[in-house]
């Protein structure tokens, strides 16, 4: 049966149309963007961390729909923020880095099924990049409830400025015994905290591994590369959990 057979087929449906106005618009990093959207209409939008949103860009005459995590917690329904790289020649993020505070936007949410699973497991989330971005609805949403698990953060980006929430993440340690970081950067050669690429630093950050649940987000090659170790270190394949952006 499709859905438009099914009675009451809309309310079924767990996504939803949202207009929306920005309200905040901070460059965070260089080429990255946090930006807040309050949902208009008093309506609100309910999701899980780790979901995420079509926002719909005007382009040539038409409207494109492009896929930005909920970058934060769910426990706010009258507002969500993403997290955008400006890509080189890129459409939609030069698009939704252009958006000025009072703009006007709508946005399909919330989809997707990269979301915590097993909450009774610690969990380790591995990005680089804005691939963070659910991960600190993620780890946001974790805190807020009280978690008793521990939750590893491994990022890696190219160098020490494009680290994406650095303050927060290390603020949210600082006044979180269970929530432990490790940042890892591939290029800069002045930083003299651990080098090289996220899939290298696990076994050294991560104690009992495979007891673990795994979040990966990200492009798609360093995605595989996690995996791939993650598997040849033992982790069980249904504690693998992935989003890719590209
Ligand atoms: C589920 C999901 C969640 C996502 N969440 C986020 C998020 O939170 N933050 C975020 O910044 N992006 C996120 N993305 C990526 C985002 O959807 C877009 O692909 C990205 O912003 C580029 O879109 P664009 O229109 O600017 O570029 P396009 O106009 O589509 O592409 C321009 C050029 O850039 C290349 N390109 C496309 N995407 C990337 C990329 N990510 N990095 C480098 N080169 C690229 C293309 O191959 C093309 O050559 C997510 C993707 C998915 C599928």
């Amino acid at each position: 049966m499709t859905e438009a057979a099914t009675p009451n087929a809309e309310k079924k449906r767990s996504f939803d149309t949202y207009d929306l106005v920005v309200t905040e618009s901070v460059e965070i990093t260089p080429g990255n963007k946090n930006t807040r959207f309050d949902i208009q209409g008093g309506k609100k939008l309910l999701f899980k961390a780790g979901q995420f949103a079509q926002m719909f860009i005007p382009h040539e005459g038409k409207i494109r729909r492009t896929s930005y995590s909920i970058a934060s917690s769910p426990r706010h329904a009258d507002h969500f923020e993403l997290c955008v790289t400006l890509v080189k020649g890129g459409v939609s993020s030069a698009y939704l880095h252009n958006l000025k505070v009072g703009d006007k936007i709508q946005a399909m949410a919330p989809l997707g099924t990269f979301v915590l699973r097993d909450e009774t497991r610690d969990m380790v989330f591995i990005a680089t990049g804005s691939g963070v971005a659910p991960f600190r609805s993620m780890i946001n949403d974790q805190l807020e409830k009280g978690t008793k698990r521990n939750l590893f953060l491994i990022y890696g980006h190219r160098y020490e400025p494009d680290l994406v929430y650095r303050w927060e993440w290390e603020e949210k340690a600082k006044a979180n015994a269970n929530l432990k970081f490790l940042f890892t950067l591939s290029r800069d050669t002045a930083w003299t905290g651990e080098r090289g690429y996220v899939q290298e630093k696990i076994e050294g950050f991560v104690p009992d591994l495979k007891a673990k649940n795994y979040f990966i987000c990200g492009l798609n090659n360093m995605i595989t590369a996690v995996n791939d170790k993650l598997l040849a270190l033992g982790v069980p394949k249904e504690q693998i959990h992935f989003e890719r952006y590209d």
